[in-house]
């Protein structure tokens, strides 16, 4: 088997599976407990704050463990929602954004808030341009993604918190494809709330967290006992939490080596599928874009169709977003690039890890190759 749908999920890292273990044996004591056992709990709970804390630039009571990015992201925007509605009720985020930021925004508009939905670029880029002129007196937050889970353009993040700064609105960014992937500094980018999930960077899924800027106000997201800081209740899912800090410490040791490693893959893959594919096109931007993405449509073929038949040929690979696929609509991030709706249909994602090999690629590339040969060959028929 061949595994490139690693923006969908990744393998647990089995350092992280190893670091868990005993918090399901040995340690498993509830945090909030007064006896020796659950101070073990507190103990790495506390560890494993400060261990992601450290690798964004944050401080430790700023990190909240969540059950992951669609978590992080609901509750990023309808608590800023919550506690700003009085300053004002409107939002700007783009049109590429994930569902989980899409959906939850028009939740929000039933609840009374306006939102402005940027445009991209053809290679899948904020107009920062529009986002100055779309900010308004009553603009409460900014929520615009660090790079895009289905063509990994990466987006002028520093830029845009800049101007959201400048007019004392948060920023929100959806950080999850770009965590563990790509160096992330908070405060260098004014980054007031940030979405993370540790199934996306070798973690366990299940777990996730929200980074929330200590002088932002935040809503609680669950109510009942006091874990999180009032803000998030019940019971830490602390084997998650503990293989998720395992996962991101590994994922920023090792972080500009593998960049260096993967971006070759990338571009690797894609220049023998633009050699190789007749009528293979890249999706997104050629250089920003995240190490481990490449996203092509072949003209005249089905991304679906492609998919069948790779996994028949023991590959896994992706049409898009792993929430789309099942549904032949085509991609709302690259239909709002500009692309033809049959572009869009033809859209094939193939995400690596740094356990990818070039033999393997060179296996997919052969399949492309001739499962294009044959849809074609058929059509021709
Ligand atoms: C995967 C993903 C999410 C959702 O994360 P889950 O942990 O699966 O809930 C949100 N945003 C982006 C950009 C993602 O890639």
């Amino acid at each position: 088997m061949i595994y490139l749908d690693n923006a969908a999920t990744t393998r647990t890292a089995p350092e992280a599976v190893e670091a868990m273990l005993p918090y399901f044996t040995e340690y498993y004591g509830n945090a909030g407990g007064i006896y020796r056992l659950a101070g073990e709990s507190r103990k790495a709970l506390l560890q494993a704050r400060e261990t992601i804390a450290k690798t964004l630039g944050a401080q430790t009571n700023e990190i909240f463990f969540t059950a992951g990015g669609s978590e992080s992201d609901n509750w990023a925007l309808k608590a800023v929602f919550e506690a700003y509605r009085s300053k004002g009720r409107h939002i700007i985020t783009s049109k590429m954004e994930h569902h989980a930021v899409l959906h939850t925004c028009a939740y929000l508009e039933e609840m009374g808030a306006e939102v402005t939905y940027l445009d991209v670029d053809a290679e899948g880029i904020v107009d920062v341009e529009q986002l100055k002129r779309a900010v308004r007196p009553d603009t409460i937050l900014i929520s615009v993604m660090y790079a895009n889970n289905e063509v990994g353009t990466i987006q002028p993040v520093r830029e845009i918190g800049e101007i959201a700064a400048g007019h004392g609105i948060l920023f929100h960014t959806d950080a999850v494809q770009a965590y563990g992937h790509l160096p992330i500094d908070v405060e260098e980018c004014h980054i007031d709330l940030l979405s993370a999930s540790g199934h996306k960077f070798h973690g366990p899924k299940g777990a996730g967290f929200l980074y929330v800027n200590q002088k932002a106000r935040i809503r609680a997201l669950l109510h009942g006992g006091q874990q999180e800081r009032g803000r998030r209740a019940g019971t830490e899912n602390l084997p998650g939490i503990v293989g998720m800090a395992a996962a991101a410490q590994l994922a920023h040791e090792a972080m500009e080596e593998r960049n260096v490693r993967e971006t070759a893959l990338r571009d690797y893959l894609i220049n023998r599928i633009e050699q190789r594919v007749p009528g293979a096109v890249l999706n997104g931007h050629r250089r920003k874009r995240l190490p481990n993405n490449v996203n092509i449509s072949v003209e005249g073929i089905e991304g679906e169709t492609m998919l069948i038949m790779l996994d028949l040929a023991g590959i896994c690979a992706s049409s898009g977003s792993a929430c789309t696929s099942g549904s032949t609509d085509p991609s709302h991030v690259l239909l709002a690039m500009g692309m033809s709706r049959e572009r869009a249909r033809g859209a094939l994602r193939l995400t690596l890890s740094e356990e990818n090999t070039r033999e393997e690629l060179d296996v997919v590339v052969e399949e492309l190759e001739s499962i294009a040969a044959r849809i074609r060959g058929l059509l021709v028929k």
